[in-house]
């Protein structure tokens, strides 16, 4: 195996992920290089990272076009780069041409991306290497009748969901024959507006699930070993809002059992550098894996929180082919952290993305609070982005002691300016069914109106 020392990385991506890379480098005594959008040149990262340049033009595109992004690298001496997550993190094809023009790609195999990018293919190669799915259409569908037909035959409740889409969109929950039709098309229609293809698949529905995912991590010789679980139940809309490790309420039985099925699989696979593996548990403790994610993933932290283990430090060492410097059997987790993601969203408009400045920060400190951002007094949140501006992850060593910790943090965090999901995040804390551990994927959805 070529084992190559990085000493330059460049970060596609901007943000408080940015942010995270540079300081996982700096750390390791390796030299950064960013880039940023027009619309990027107040950002945090800028500053922090050794060298950075702008792509001009439009700025989504910034982070999108790989023949510049990897020119730069070339031009800048880089041996690496860092994808994070979103824009380019899990593009095959982006990966190969890192590969192509002799630049490290910190992450997994570009056949392990692709073959993970389609939700359909990815069950298939899951349950053929023996882990449990859900009943759910083997291709894609784009047929009204073939779908209703398969729909009727697994039985109502079932989900639409876009076959090669994700964020929760041109997802449908269908509970009665008579919406089928309607659904699907509404479907159909949104992913071909989002991803550029309108095709779907149907799935059995779970009802009132938590969602707990898997975070493994495996080097270039095989070794693979999982980081335990987080459990995002708490979404709104599909999408996580908090995440938890360990989980509150998952059983040891369950929790074994889900170690040992990912652990065997990425084996089995021969997948390498971090993953995330999720998993539908139903109220009877089944569980069926959904989809997995090759890339960092926003949560990281809470994982890093109870391990200990530097998840971003470890990606890169593997891409440079190093050994995994642990066995399973040495990783030790301790206490609970919660994670949650502060979003410029106004509550008072259905929680839509709410950019502009921010006229007052000031972040919670002391024992057990990290805080993971890039936003500063005066900076302006540009309106192109994901809205979420930074991270609260808590630590402590028993659940009722992180959710008191959770609490006062949340207390002290200030932003001014724009609305956020600050409010709403202070009710979640407080609320007694949080607190005991008593919530579904279908919690925040439910509570939201009563928490006004
Ligand atoms: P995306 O990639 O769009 O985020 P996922 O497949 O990861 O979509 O699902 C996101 C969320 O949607 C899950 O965490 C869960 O809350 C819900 N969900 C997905 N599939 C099902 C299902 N079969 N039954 C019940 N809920 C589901």
């Amino acid at each position: 195996m070529r084992r190559k020392k990085i000493r330059k990385v460049l970060i596609a991506n901007r943000g408080e992920i940015a942010t995270r890379i540079i300081r996982a480098c700096k750390e390791l005594g390796i030299k950064t290089v960013a880039i940023y959008s027009e619309a990027d040149s107040k950002g945090l990262w800028l500053k922090k990272a050794d060298e950075a340049y702008m792509i001009p033009g439009d700025p989504i595109k910034a982070y999108l076009n790989f023949y510049k992004i990897v020119d730069l690298a070339k031009n800048t001496g880089a041996d690496a780069i860092h994808p994070g997550y979103g824009f380019l993190a899990e593009n095959a094809d982006f990966a190969r041409y890192c590969q192509k023009r002799g630049i490290i790609f910190i992450g997994p195999k570009p056949e392990h991306i692709e073959l993970f990018g389609d939700k359909i293919k990815s069950k298939i190669a899951m349950r053929e290497v023996g882990v449990p799915v859900l009943p759910g259409t083997d291709e894609p569908i784009t047929d009204l009748e073939e779908a209703k037909k398969f729909a009727k035959k697994i039985g109502f409740p079932v989900i639409i969901k876009a076959a090669y889409g994700g964020g929760g969109r041109g997802m449908r929950i269908v509970k009665k024959e008579e919406d089928f039709e309607e659904l699907f098309k509404s479907a159909t229609s949104e992913a071909e507006k989002f991803f550029g293809n309108g095709a779907v698949f149907i799935e059995k529905y779970v009802e009132n699930p938590r969602h707990i995912e898997i975070q493994v991590i495996a080097d270039k010789y095989g070794n693979v070993v999982h980081l335990g679980e987080r459990d995002c139940s708490i979404q709104r809309r599909h999408q996580k809002v908090i995440e938890i490790a360990p989980s509150p309420t998952l059983s040891e039985k369950v929790r074994r059992e889900l170690y040992r099925v990912a652990v065997k699989s990425m084996f089995k696979l021969g997948y390498e550098s971090v993953g995330t593996l999720e998993f539908l548990v139903d109220e009877n403790d089944n569980f069926y894996f959904i989809e997995m994610n090759t890339r960092i993933q926003v949560e990281h932290p809470v994982t890093e929180m109870i391990t200990g283990i530097d998840i971003m430090q470890r990606m890169i060492e593997i891409a440079e082919g190093k050994k995994l410097p642990f066995l399973q059997e040495e990783i030790q987790m301790r206490g609970y952290s919660i994670e949650f993601r502060i979003n410029a969203e106004d509550p008072t408009k259905n929680f839509a993305p709410s950019p502009g400045r921010i006229t007052s920060y000031h972040s919670p400190g002391g024992p057990g609070v990290r805080i993971d951002a890039a936003v500063y007094k005066d900076y302006i949140i540009p309106p192109y982005y994901d809205p979420m501006i930074a991270k609260l992850i808590v630590w402590a060593l028993n659940w009722e002691q992180v959710v008191n910790r959770a609490q006062r943090s949340l207390d002290e965090f200030i932003v001014r300016g724009t609305p956020t999901n600050l409010a709403l995040l202070r009710h979640i804390v407080r609320d007694k069914d949080f607190r005991e551990g008593r919530f579904t994927t279908s919690y925040l959805d439910e509570k939201l109106p009563k928490f006004k």
